[in-house]
């Protein structure tokens, strides 16, 4: 029998997924964790297993007594199989610069329609990993992003923004908190919904709604920040005469900012604003997440499938299946 162990590399993925028994031995260990399978209609635990069509049967009666490990999932209405999906879940949360509908549709063979509608769904998964609120030192600025992904340093944008508001650019507030003593730096991305637009009460409350307060936050010298010391301790760097004094700056956003450019530029070309916040996400997903294994990254998304949080030995993948 061949040895298998939990996958470390794309590689090893594709191949421990394309074994329906691994594929399913995973999704069971990430929607079970304690290996009891539960009928997802009435909670029984009194549920036989149906090998040939890979699904279980509730010995209870009801209606939709017959359930896959899809059943209540991103998956559910799929007629794509387990293997797909979990090589798309891999690409996605583990491709730097995320993977384009037409590119996961040529690498694991559906039509680009279904490749579409799978990312969309993962990347709702990936939304779950929200990492609760920013503290310590934060930086604050805020980016345009348009229909071509174009981005403009601060300057230049208020300069074009005085003559035409946004140019039909989406406003996005980005927060970083520096990384501390052997942590690493977290970022939070949010659309600026049009009535917000540079409002300072509205702009505040984002900042508010995420940021611990005692925090020292450090923006540019937008008017609407003025005010935040109430709560913060705020730095200010003026863009117009300066990048950085000593610890006041916003270059890790800046750096964000242009790791998030060439994802949307390379990647995904074209994004409508509709859908941004979704993009957003994932690559904050991706960044927040950096020190994890490839793996690790994956079970966070495969888990979230479920909504369930999962352990460390989850993470590690050390209670897969070693061997079939
Ligand atoms: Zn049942």
């Amino acid at each position: 029998m061949l040895a298998k162990k939990p996958p470390k590399t794309l590689q090893q993925a594709i191949v421990y997924f394309a074994d329906p028994d691994m594929a399913l031995a995973t999704m069971i260990r990430l929607r079970w964790p304690d290996g009891v399978i539960k009928c997802p209609t009435c909670g029984s635990q009194k549920v036989a297993f149906i090998r040939s069509r890979m699904v279980w049967e509730c010995a209870e009666k009801h209606a939709k007594r017959q359930f896959s490990v899809k059943v209540g999932t991103i998956m559910e209405d799929s007629p794509i199989k387990l293997d797909k999906w979990l090589t798309a879940m891999w690409l996605i949360a583990n491709a730097k610069n995320g993977i384009s509908s037409y590119e996961l549709a040529r690498s694991i063979g559906v039509t680009q329609k279904s490749a579409w509608f799978m990312l969309h769904r993962i990347r709702l998964a990936m939304q779950g990993e929200d990492g609760g609120r920013l503290g310590g030192y934060v930086e604050v600025d805020e980016t345009y992003i348009g229909g071509k992904a174009r981005f403009m340093s601060g300057e230049r944008k208020r300069r074009l923004s005085a003559k035409r508001p946004f140019g039909g650019k989406v406003p996005v507030m980005g927060l970083l908190q520096r990384a501390p003593e052997g942590g690493v730096s977290q970022v939070k991305t949010v659309v600026i919904a049009a009535h917000k637009r540079l409002k300072k009460a509205a702009m505040q409350s984002l900042v508010r709604e995420r940021v611990d307060s005692g925090s020292t936050v450090n923006t540019d010298a937008l008017k609407s920040y003025i005010g935040l010391d109430r709560e913060y301790i705020h730095k200010v760097i003026d863009h117009a005469e300066a990048y950085a004094q000593g610890t006041v700056h916003t270059n890790g956003l800046e750096n964000y900012w242009s790791l998030l450019k060439r994802m949307l530029h390379g990647t995904y070309v074209s994004v409508e604003p509709f859908h941004l916040f979704r993009y957003l996400d994932e690559q904050a997903f991706r960044f927040n997440m950096r020190k994890l294994s490839d793996f690790a990254r994956f079970a966070l998304t495969a888990g979230n499938v479920f909504g369930k949080r999962l352990t460390f030995n989850a993470l590690t993948g050390n209670d897969l299946p070693q061997s079939c």
